[in-house]
């Protein structure tokens, strides 16, 4: 029967291995397998000896394999994947395991070893076989115990509880055992045979519900490897002082009455565990200094890339600035942002985003001397302080250095080892007086101008930064409230055919009426409303304001078109711009043909590609689109072939230029027929005199817009100007 149980117990757990597909899992089951076995085989061949009338002498064969049995299954449990525990704990536990083990020998000496070796005649042989099921079976507890704390899958715990039970009922059962052959019970054993029985069943039923396992399971279950496992702590932190306190207790309890050398083999066990308890402080206590330690260096640096963080740069910078001023040399600062970082992040993944960064920190590190400071202060921010008493090189080289290297290829293996490549936007200050934060701040500000340049470029820090800075959050502060008051109007230029000298169309331009500043033009606060991503909002308001508008005036009977100028960055997001349009067209039932989106050249040729596509959803909506400041930003004939526009707005400045010199005239002439060859409408900005109006209708340009025609006006005022136009060529009232 016994056979049977262990047989079935070793078939259960090889199939609980076949089952999972982790590796660890099941050859930790493979492994609790074979420990059975060895049971199996001891008890077969203890049966045939019984059979064959041979009597069986503690330690028989039976007792050998279960030897075996012990270290197999010790492995066995301890080899299921688990959370993975700190150096700290590791070392702690194996102090513990020792303690334990002494300790448990102390007491397994008093009550069983002890009297054992006074009976007269007792072998060394059955000392030991009394002596090991106790020890082998506290080790196993040790075991189970950490498994089931500490296992990775659920699937797994579960059936390790049943493990944990089984292993209960059998320390009961072998405590009776030893005391059965020691002290002659002989009656205890039947119910101990029993009780084995039980013990075996719980195994089976155990291995029986491992349900698979599978490896991606478990990689999705993140391995903790910081020693914060509170349950895992519960019981190995008790088990290691309570043990000694027993064997003291023991110890204590002899003196009364008890035999002289079970109470030295006691204060052997106690001064042992006395020892070890000690020891286990003095590590702990090292383990606490060092873990303080590694605190305070993460407190200092970022643990991305091990760099020093923001407080230590700061700390550093305060250090330098110190001697500095001791020294009277001055300390640089160079504030670095890496263009792009988010594209890179929201195209390929943060890992990509992180690998990119420890990158780039470990250039910027090869870069500077020892003593220079490179450290990361926020997402894709670095500083580098230089501090030195005179620089090698100029700190402007040094920037220029990181600019290079910034911008060398990067192969992330997080995005498919695909290459990606950045720039870097630097800010420069030095400093010999002010504090560490007001020097980064100015290095900061600097590195701001650079991005306002156009990135990849470096700018070194002057103090009229500060006011301009200061005015420009002032009046984004105020853009906002301009925003959420509607403090935005229209005022409407007319466009003219230069053939007949008659109203065309109008383009919108848009005004702020500032409460302090009065009427602020555009070109005050478009670039910041672009900047920002306010131009979004108060762009979708200009495109229905000038679609009602021009709605009003066609059902007045005049069928003008209306000309609306639309930003890059309103073009970003083609969704947008599209609802926005749509929305502005059906809300006015203004015809759509009716209306022209003006977009700037250098606003196209940004990105030809993107704009294409762009420009090709908008047409779709069946409206008109003019290339505006046409002539200043480099168009080449393969792109405006591709863009699907309908007029170019040839710039001012070929306008008033061509009256004064041959070769503007030239360059004006050339446009008109770039355009003439392209079948595109060709319209004149800016046209202030007469001379320059009538080079354009030498050039045969179709239309044209200008003060000499009209200069922007209310609404109002341009519904009176459309109804009494009579000759074009009277200046009409200015709004502006
Ligand atoms: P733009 O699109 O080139 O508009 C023409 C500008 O030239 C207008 O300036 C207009 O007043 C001015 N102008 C017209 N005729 C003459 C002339 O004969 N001589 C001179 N010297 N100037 C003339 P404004 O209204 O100050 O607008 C400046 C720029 O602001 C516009 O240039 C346009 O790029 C931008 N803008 C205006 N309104 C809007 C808007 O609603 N949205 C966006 N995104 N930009 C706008
Ligand atoms: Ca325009
Ligand atoms: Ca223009």
């Amino acid at each position: 029967m016994d056979v049977a149980g262990a047989a079935a117990t070793a078939a259960a757990a090889w199939l609980a291995s076949n089952r999972c597909s982790d590796a660890r899992t099941s050859s930790a089951w493979r492994l609790i397998a074979v420990a059975f076995l060895c049971p199996t085989i001891g008890l077969a061949v203890g049966a045939i000896y019984v059979i064959m009338g041979t009597e069986l002498v503690s330690p028989s064969v039976i007792d050998l394999s279960w030897f075996s049995y012990y270290p197999l299954m010790l492995i066995g449990l301890l080899r299921f994947p688990m959370r993975t525990q700190s150096r700290f704990s590791k070392r702690r536990m194996r102090i513990d395991t020792i303690t334990i083990t002494i300790g448990t020998l102390s007491v397994v000496w008093y009550f069983v070893l002890g009297p054992t070796l006074a009976q007269e005649g007792a072998s060394v042989l059955v000392l030991l076989a009394a002596g090991v099921y106790p020890i082998g079976d506290v080790i196993l507890v040790f075991g189970v115990v950490y498994a089931l704390t500490n296992v990775l899958a659920p699937a797994t715990r579960f059936a390790l509880g049943f493990f944990g039970a089984a292993i209960l009922v059998q320390v009961v059962c072998d405590v009776a055992y030893g005391w059965s052959v020691t002290g002659g019970q002989a009656t205890l054993g039947s119910v101990v045979l029993d009780l084995y029985l039980a013990a075996i069943a719980l195994y089976v039923i155990g291995a029986a519900s491992q349900r698979p396992v599978s490896a991606e399971e478990l990689r999705e279950r993140p391995a903790e490897t910081i020693d914060a496992s509170p349950q895992a702590g519960r019981l190995g932190r008790w088990l290691p002082f309570a043990i000694p306190a027993l064997v003291f207790a023991l110890l204590i309890g002899a003196q009364f009455g008890a035999e002289t050398y079970l109470r030295v083999g006691l204060a052997v066990g106690a001064a042992a565990v006395t020892g070890l308890v000690l020891l286990r402080q003095f590590v702990a206590q090292n383990e606490l200094v060092d873990a303080q330690g590694e605190l305070s260096f993460l407190a200092m640096h970022d643990v991305l890339t091990g760099l020093p963080n923001r407080a230590l740069v700061l700390d550093r910078a305060a250090q330098s600035l110190a001697r500095a001023r001791r020294q009277h040399a001055p300390i640089a600062a160079l504030f670095v942002d890496i263009d792009g970082f988010k594209n890179v992040n929201d195209t390929f993944g943060h890992a990509a985003g992180d690998e990119l960064l420890q990158c780039i920190a470990a250039r910027l590190k090869g870069l500077v001397r020892e003593s220079d400071t490179v450290g990361r202060i926020g997402g894709d921010e670095f500083v580098l302080l230089l501090d030195s008493l005179n620089f090698d090189v100029a700190p402007e080289l040094v920037a220029e250095r990181v600019i290079e290297v910034v911008r060398e290829p990067m192969q992330l293996s997080a995005a498919g080892n695909r290459t990606v490549t950045v720039t870097a936007s630097i800010g420069v200050a030095t400093s010999v007086g002010e504090s560490a934060d007001d020097l980064l701040r100015d290095a900061d500000m600097a590195m701001y101008m650079a991005k306002t340049k156009g990135k990849n470029c470096t700018v070194v820090f002057e103090s009229s930064m500060h006011t301009a800075a200061h005015d420009r959050l002032l009046l984004e502060m105020d853009l906002r409230a301009a925003i959420a008051e509607n403090q935005f109007f229209l005022l409407y230029q007319p466009t003219f055919d230069l053939r007949t000298e008659t109203v065309t169309g109008v383009e919108a331009l848009i005004r702020w009426e500032h409460p302090v500043h009065g009427i602020v033009p555009p070109d005050r606060f478009i670039p910041l409303a672009e900047q920002t991503g306010m131009i979004i909002e108060i762009g979708d308001w200009v495109l229905s304001e000038a679609c009602a508008q021009g709605a009003k005036w066609h059902a007045e009977g005049h069928e003008i078109g209306i000309a609306v100028n639309v930003s890059a960055r309103q073009l970003d997001d083609d969704q947008e711009i599209v609802q926005h349009v749509k929305a502005a067209l059906d809300e006015s039932g203004l015809a759509a043909s009716a209306l022209t989106l003006e977009i700037t050249e250098t606003a196209l040729m940004s990105d030809p590609d993107r704009a294409s596509a762009r420009l090709q959803t908008l047409k779709e909506l069946g409206v008109r689109i003019a290339i505006d400041d046409f002539g200043t930003g480099y168009s080449s004939m393969a792109y405006l072939r591709q863009f699907p526009v309908d007029a170019l707005k040839i710039d001012r400045s070929f306008i008033s230029g061509a009256a004064h010199t041959p070769a503007s005239a030239a360059i004006l002439r050339s446009l008109v027929q770039l355009g003439k060859t392209l079948e595109l409408e060709t319209l004149g900005e800016g046209i202030e005199e007469t001379t320059q109006l009538r080079n354009l209708q030498h050039e045969q340009c179709d239309s044209g817009q200008g003060f000499l025609f009209a200069r922007p006006l209310a609404a109002e005022k341009l519904g009176e100007f459309l109804r009494d136009v009579t000759s074009p060529k009277t200046p009409a009232g200015s709004d502006v």
